[in-house]
């Protein structure tokens, strides 16, 4: 054969594609669902008997009559590609679902072979497969396979190679689609011979099939020919599925999948048999609490709370372990290494950015590990079914929810792994605007500065201030992404049923990649792009250094902030200030440190110590720094108040914007985050500090 066979893994979302791709190719990609991300098709090499195959892991997909952009991608990979043999990966454990698809890829023709995933999920429930009967009823072969522990692949790959070696022509099978459907389907079908329509992309009766179901991208690729015969043809079409449409009283797409769930039905019969109690009527039972209107919230909110405040508490020792560790490095460091400006880039710079960074490692691997459970269990699905509907106005998902959430819906949490949830989400356009609106939330590292505002300026009522401070960015946010959605990212809502899997035990080890691969990602971040923001955020407030004659006779603190004062920060700031000082009431300080909070948003108090020259007491800095700001000129509520605004809201840190690169795949989109934050925490601020000065 002329060229390397090509291998396509087709199949339902969740049926373990992903896994099996894994198995074939031994690449350590994504086991996880990340529909989202699939939509890049992924491909991967492999050897057998001295053939060497490419390996596609295609979008999951219930059906080739698309809703979904990964159904689509799955469709037109098929029909414009041509794979040399499709692996149709099918969960054993819900048959009917997954059959449904291995018709419309046996309609299409495309040489198929079944792999009989989850089989130990299935034999777990008392389902009994009998594989030789499936495989002699449909006429492909059937190999069992266990895909997350590689069981059953090599066979499968044998098989795929000794398929695709064959050069099998596509051969499509006729389904009944009952008396009126079948007449209509002879008749366009003769009609796309006679002229050869896209006969270089598709079986005739498959495409007679896509115009009489009356599937608006067939129908619009055959406009496009534009030709007398496709106008015909379509013509034609249209009034035939009218027709069947007044025999059946039913559209012609939901006949003919009648008569596929019918063929279905009838295979699953035969090689089927299971115990009464199954586990899809186990599942429907426990959903009559779990998406209960009243009760369902409810435990949704025990639950996310719960699962959150269990993270927190379990990640606090580790992250202190980390913390310290990193406490001895920077003394050890400082030990070492001579005097002078490397000491304090690696200490400064490197060690405590990293470090900052690196902290939460703990936190994220428990997050993860949690959210892993959630979904692995169906219960995310649950959770997303719930939200979907108010998230829904805001041009958001269900699924939204848990970026929000972890981001720092409830108070202390961090866009990082936030932004990593998001992968949960099918839709780009929805993905994209949760996660350039997920950094508006309160994570931890904004707890600090407020704490000192709200020490400073509205003591008498923290709780309060606190409280709508955390409204206040859920506003944000959500209008944040209705906002997106209604220009940037417009475009429909993603259309497709929210699918209820049946719940079950997740695996540890599933659970484990998933919380490993999470982490991994992030910490090869900290290492790289962060670990040089952090220096060149360190360079910024360093350099140029304060020259000799200057130095004289400053010491501590004075000196700290005659050097930031000098830095090129510094100077940055005093810039800033002709046009931040009328506008929000921020002098050259604030700027400074909010300049220095790009790094991680703790840092702007620790700027503004060094700034208002305040000795940082163990413990008591920040006190002692509220007192000397509740005093200082130019500080009042009504800029404090816009200065937090401005924190919530301005440029995420580094890791966040390290993260959102990473899962837009670009810097453009990074960029804009940026500068849309940042935009928004301008005018925002702006629009509190003018309001406010005008009311005082
Ligand atoms: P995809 O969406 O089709 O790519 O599915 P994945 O490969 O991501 O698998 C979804 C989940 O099912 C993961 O948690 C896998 O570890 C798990 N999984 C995959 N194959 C099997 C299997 O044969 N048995 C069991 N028990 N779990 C599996
Ligand atoms: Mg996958």
């Amino acid at each position: 054969m002329s060229h390397e066979p090509v291998i396509a893994l087709a199949g339902n979302p969740n049926s373990g594609k992903t896994s099996i791709f894994n198995a074939l190719t031994g690449a350590r990609q994504h086991v996880a669902n990340y529909p989202g991300i699939t939509v890049e098709i992924k491909e991967g090499g492999s050897r057998a008997g001295g053939v060497g195959v490419k390996v596609v892991d295609l979008p999951g997909a219930y059906s080739l009559t698309p809703y979904s952009p990964d159904e689509v991608a799955a469709r037109d990979y098929l029909l414009e590609q041509r794979p040399d043999v499709v692996i149709h990966v099918v969960d054993a454990s819900s048959l009917e679902r997954n059959l449904y698809l291995t018709t419309q890829l046996m309609e299409l023709g495309v040489p198929v072979i079944i792999a009989l995933n989850m089989i130990d999920i299935a034999e777990m429930r008392g389902i009994r497969i009998d594989s030789a009967e499936l495989s002699s009823i449909l006429g492909v072969p059937v190999i069992r396979t266990v895909g997350n522990r590689g069981t059953g692949t090599d066979a499968l790959l044998e098989k795929a190679v000794a398929v695709a070696g064959s050069e099998t022509s596509w051969v499509p099978i006729d389904l009944s689609y009952g008396t009126s459907s079948d007449r209509a389907l002879a008749i366009l079908e003769r009609m796309i011979v006679n002229c050869g329509l896209l006969a270089d992309v598709a079986p005739p009766r498959w495409l007679a099939l896509r115009l009489l179901e009356q599937d608006s991208h067939t129908i619009d690729r055959v406009e496009r020919l534009d030709t007398d015969g496709s106008r015909e043809i379509l013509d034609t079409a249209g009034k035939l599925a009218e027709q069947v449409f007044r025999e059946m009283n039913d559209e012609t797409e939901g006949v003919i999948a009648d008569h596929r769930y019918g063929f279905v039905a009838g295979v699953v019969k035969r090689v089927r048999t299971c115990p009464v109690e199954n586990r899809l009527y186990f599942s429907d039972r426990i959903d009559r609490f779990l998406t209960n209107p009243v009760l369902g919230p409810v435990v949704m909110a025990a639950v996310l709370f719960g699962l959150f405040q269990f993270t927190f508490m379990i990640s606090r020792a580790p992250i202190s372990w980390v913390e310290s560790l990193f406490g001895w490095l920077h003394v050890v460091a400082w030990d070492l290494l001579p005097r002078g400006f490397i000491r304090s880039m690696v200490v400064s710079g490197a060690i405590d950015g990293v470090g900052g960074v690196v902290g939460f490692v703990p936190l994220i691997m428990f997050m993860f590990f949690f959210i892993s459970i959630l979904e692995d269990t169906g219960y995310m699905a649950r959770i997303a079914f719930l939200m979907d509907r108010i998230f829904r106005k805001f041009g958001l998902h269900g699924s939204s929810i848990v970026p929000f959430i972890v981001s720092g819906g409830i108070t202390g949490g961090c866009a990082v792994p936030g932004i990593m949830a998001a992968r949960t989400l099918r839709d780009t356009r929805e993905r994209f605007a949760t996660i350039l609106s997920v950094p508006f939330m309160n994570c931890g590292a904004k707890l600090p500065v407020y704490a000192l505002l709200i020490g400073a300026f509205f003591s008498s009522n923290e709780g309060t201030v606190l409280f709508g401070l955390t409204i206040l960015s859920w506003t944000f946010a959500m209008l944040s992404a209705k906002l997106l959605r209604s220009t940037v990212l417009r475009g429909e809502s993603t259309s497709f049923v929210l699918e209820l899997p049946p719940y079950r035990l997740p695996s540890i080890r599933s659970l484990l990649i998933h919380m490993w691969e999470r982490t991994w990602l992030y910490l090869r971040k900290a290492g790289t792009v962060i670990l040089l923001a952090s220096v060149i955020m360190w360079g910024l407030m360093t350099f140029p250094a304060l020259p000799e004659e200057l130095a004289e006779g400053l010491s501590g603190n004075q000196l700290a902030q005659a050097s930031l004062s000098h830095s090129i920060a510094g100077r940055a700031g005093r810039i800033m200030e002709n046009a931040t000082r009328p506008l929000m009431g921020f002098d050259w300080k604030v700027d400074v440190a909010l300049i220095g909070g790009f790094a991680a948003k703790e840092i702007v108090v620790s700027t503004l110590g060094t700034a208002y020259s305040m000795s940082e007491v163990e413990g008591g800095g920040s006190v002692s720094l509220s007192e000397k700001l509740a005093t200082e000129e130019g500080w009042n509520p009504v800029m404090a108040l816009a200065l937090i605004v401005f924190t919530m809201l301005y440029i995420p840190c580094i890791a966040t914007i390290a993260v959102i690169k990473r899962e837009t795949g670009s810097w453009g989109w990074a960029g804009f985050a940026i500068l849309y934050t940042t935009g928004v925490a301008a005018v925002m601020a702006t629009l509190v500090y003018q309001a406010g000065t005008l009311i005082t």
